[in-house]
């Protein structure tokens, strides 16, 4: 660092400890571990600082003073984000919501909650069950993540094949923006329409439009204990087959979940304690928490299922066992990583007719490419997460792996879908971007960032 460079980062920090105290400001060495999310392969650097505040004001005093400066700003949840959109940026402030941490209300006449940005996801569920009430967005990292980085990636998880993704839930934001003001989108009303939706705008938005504080959202009552259905088949396209059997009858599932053959071998072969029958080509799973009707629902289900060819068939009606059920689905990641030491993951989404072109695209990639892909995720959404495994210690297969990444996303694209259904564009997808918006959308994208942040000091080189 120049000599001018480091007397502006020491001004900076100056400024920032009058705003907040020496616990809540991270320098040198100790920001490693706030530099990564949980993405493969993606570039990060060292920042100036990781800032802690622990409320909205807080936040507005670090952006005003990073504004003053022109230093860039990376908001952080829990940092289990799979695009590098929370990676931190050489020289940049990042600013973890951590400590922004409080149930700040759970209003049952409403049925709403108000929250923290940094409050976990499943300390939301908590709170609205306590009274009776429901958070259904679950994604898969939902007792890490905080709802902050839900809404600002709009994730999504098991349950939104029924409820819909975090953004269905979201009424309110308060935001600080790239100048360090302070504003409330939203209401917290079911109807409203005053304006532009930039609530709307700013789910999704992956720390590029503003910081978001507090979070108000929807809360739905409590839906029946759920009954499940595990099911194998021979082919691929039988599940598939069976889950379009599903969806088009009139029982809406609460879970409608896929596996295929590779994530099967691969959750055995990494969990010793795995029942999954071997050398089964696909594996469904499909839930209903229908009040009244949950465990017809899933006897229902399975009847579809057998009619579809299904082999091995599991009822659950308790906890329990539903659990032992679902517990493999939540596997793949993890074993497809440990079986080649290395994962690229994928978030395509297509629609729901084109599910089996974007299968058979899955299974030319990998033959022609020599790389192994192993498949799984929301079957039900149309949101599939094609995993391609490698060895790390040899350049050959990472080469072939980005490949292979490269060609998944534009198959999604080429069948009518999205590089991303869930988990966000970050860094790791934005080269595809120009394929999916075209360059008339891409710019009108910008200009709307530009809007929100004339020095593109919000996580820039992120998302667009
Ligand atoms: C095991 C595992 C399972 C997962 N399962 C799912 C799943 O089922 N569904 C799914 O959608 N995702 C899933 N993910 C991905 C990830 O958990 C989600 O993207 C989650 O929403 C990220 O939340 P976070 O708090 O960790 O945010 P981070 O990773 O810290 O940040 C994510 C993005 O949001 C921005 N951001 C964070 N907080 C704020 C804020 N307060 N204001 C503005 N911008 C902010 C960051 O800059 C970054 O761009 C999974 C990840 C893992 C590791």
């Amino acid at each position: 660092m120049s000599n001018t460079l480091t007397d502006i980062a020491s001004s900076v920090i100056d400024e920032l400890s009058a705003v907040l105290s020496s616990a809540q400001i991270v320098t040198g060495a100790r920001t490693e571990s706030n530099r990564r999310d949980q993405s493969e392969g993606t570039p990060s650097g060292e920042p100036l600082a990781v800032l802690f505040p622990a409320s909205t004001e807080e936040v507005a005093a670090v952006v005003t003073i990073a504004a003053a400066h022109r230093i860039p700003i990376v908001p952080q949840g829990a940092r289990t984000g799979l695009a590098g959109g929370g990676n931190a940026i050489e020289g940049a402030l990042v600013l973890s919501t951590t400590k922004l941490k409080k149930i700040l209300s759970v209003d049952v006449a409403n049925q709403t909650a108000t929250v923290q940005a940094g409050v976990r996801t499943i300390a939301l569920a908590r709170a609205a069950e306590a009274v009776d009430l429901f958070y259904p967005p679950d994604p898969g990292s939902w007792r890490a993540s905080t709802i902050g980085g839900n809404v600002a990636t709009n994730a999504g998880g098991m349950l939104c094949v029924k409820y819909g993704v975090t953004g269905n839930f979201v009424r309110q934001l308060t935001v600080v923006l790239a100048d360090g003001s302070i504003v409330h989108t939203g209401q917290r009303t079911i109807k409203g329409v005053a304006g532009y939706n930039l609530t709307a705008l700013l789910v999704g938005s992956e720390g590029t439009l503003g910081i978001i504080t507090e979070i108000t959202v929807g809360l739905l009552p409590k839906p029946a204990s759920p009954s499940g259905v595990s099911a194998t088949f021979t082919h691929p396209a039988d599940a598939l087959a069976a889950a379009n059997s599903i969806i088009a009858g009139a029982r809406r599932p609460s879970v409608l979940e896929f596996l295929d053959g590779a994530c099967i071998a691969a959750i055995n072969a990494y969990d010793p304690a795995s029942t999954l029958p071997a050398g089964a080509g696909a594996l469904l799973l499909v839930q209903s928490d229908q009040l009244g009707q949950s465990r017809e629902d899933a006897e229902a289900y399975a009847e579809v299922l057998r009619a579809n060819g299904a082999t091995d068939v599991a009822i659950a009606h308790d906890a329990e066992s539903l659990e032992r059920l679902m517990s493999a689905r939540r596997l793949l990641h993890p074993a497809v990583h440990s079986a080649r030491g290395g994962a690229l993951n994928e978030d395509v989404t297509v629609p729901r007719s084109q599910l089996g072109a974007l299968l058979d695209g899955l299974a030319e990639i990998s033959r022609e490419l020599d790389v192994p892909i192993s498949t799984g995720g929301h079957i039900g959404d149309g949101n599939l997460h094609p995993v391609i495994g490698y060895n790390p210690d040899v350049p050959a297969e990472i080469d072939a792996a980005h490949a292979a990444f490269a060609r998944v996303i534009a198959l999604a694209i080429a069948l009518g879908g999205s590089a991303s259904g869930e988990h966000g564009i970050g860094v790791l997808k934005r080269d595809h971007l120009d394929d999916e918006l075209g360059p008339v959308l891409r710019d009108l994208q910008r200009r709307v960032k530009a809007a929100f942040d004339p020095h593109s000091l919000l996580n820039p080189g992120k998302k667009l």
